[in-house]
């Protein structure tokens, strides 16, 4: 009944613009860039100089992912060496002591669930329903070490503040590293809002009623399109699109981006952001249907229709939020470390 928007889409996406916009490697560089070359000058742009010494926030940008090689199943060992080319700067030895020692630190001490992944990995997110227009640590899907209380922990190791508990945050530059990269994930749309669905694949509120844990698409990770999950047709585009070509012109517009009112305090920043991105996820599901579920050994799966066109949708929504999430992080380091 759906192959025929299917096979437009596929054939569409043959079509794509020949630009990068990713949240894979290449979208949280080209964040760190657009910071970088937002703060150049400034008091702030001199702070994360001297604390990223021979590095610097584009390179670093990617940490946050590369830890997740650290197996905590195989004695906290290091188990994809040579497998992502922005992280083999980081596999040296002193790289991986400073990667392993991070995850043992943040891997049991948000005591997950027993369907719950390591607590590092889930500061990554929120899964916030689309029947909220705003975040609230409360709702289905947050928790104290969400991606806006890992955002918060971050900013207050960087303010020379106790960081709220779980989170175990060593030192600024290791901070510095994980604030680039959350607020890069805090603007991937299905970084922050889920669309939860019953067995029909009707959409359902998680917060009204009784909330059935087999809901939840889990940032589009449970919802199957014809090129793979929808979650990964939004982290990442293909590699042939060259890293970088888009700083100059990403920056132009970064810097036209508004700060918040001077009554917003930094801590309510990131939900701030958050709420922006709820308001994208409600944009990347217009239009989209949804298939009854089908049980697997992790929940449950539904497979969805795009709408026509959808790959203009993405390129909208993708340019505009890495924009966004270059001039919020220069504009909060520089709130952190005023001129
Ligand atoms: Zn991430």
């Amino acid at each position: 009944m759906k192959t025929p928007l299917i096979a437009l889409m596929l054939l569409s996406f043959l079509s794509a613009p020949a630009t990068s916009f990713a949240w894979g490697a290449d979208g949280h560089q080209t964040v760190g860039a657009i910071a970088e070359a937002m703060l150049a000058g400034s008091k702030a742009g001199q702070k994360v100089k001297t604390l990223m010494g021979d590095s610097s926030l584009e390179k670093m940008s990617v940490w946050g992912d590369c830890v997740k090689g650290v197996s905590p199943e195989k004695e906290f060992s290091y188990t994809s060496a040579g497998k992502y080319p922005e992280c083999v700067s980081f596999e040296n030895a002193a790289g991986i002591a400073a990667m392993v020692d991070y995850v043992k630190r943040n891997h049991s001490n948000c005591n997950p669930a027993f369907d719950e992944e390591s607590c590092h990995k889930q500061y990554h997110y929120a899964d916030v329903s689309l029947a909220h227009d705003h975040y609230k640590t409360g709702f289905v899907g947050t928790s104290d070490h969400d991606i806006v209380n890992a955002i918060r922990a971050a900013v207050s190791v960087l303010q020379g503040k106790p960081q709220a508990k779980p989170f175990q945050f060593k030192d600024e530059r290791e901070a510095l590293a994980l604030l680039t990269h959350y607020v890069g994930d805090i603007h991937q749309p299905l970084h922050v809002g889920s669309i939860f669905l019953d067995a029909n694949g009707k959409i359902v509120n998680p917060d009204a009623g009784e909330y059935d844990r087999g809901s939840n698409t889990v940032g589009g990770n449970a919802l199957q399109c014809p090129c793979g999950t929808l979650h990964a047709l939004w982290d990442d585009i293909p590699q042939q699109f060259k890293r970088g070509r888009m700083n100059e012109a990403l920056t132009k517009k970064a810097k036209m981006v508004a700060k918040p009112d001077a009554s917003t305090s930094i801590e309510q920043w990131p939900a701030v952001w958050a709420d922006g991105a709820i308001a994208d996820a409600k944009t990347l599901f217009a239009g989209t249907q949804f298939s009854k579920s089908t049980p697997n050994q992790r929940g449950n799966s539904w497979s969805i229709a795009l709408p026509l066109e959808y790959e203009k949708t993405m390129f909208t929504v993708k340019e505009d939020a890495l924009t966004k999430a270059g001039a919020h992080l220069a504009q909060l380091l520089q709130a952190i470390w005023p001129d």
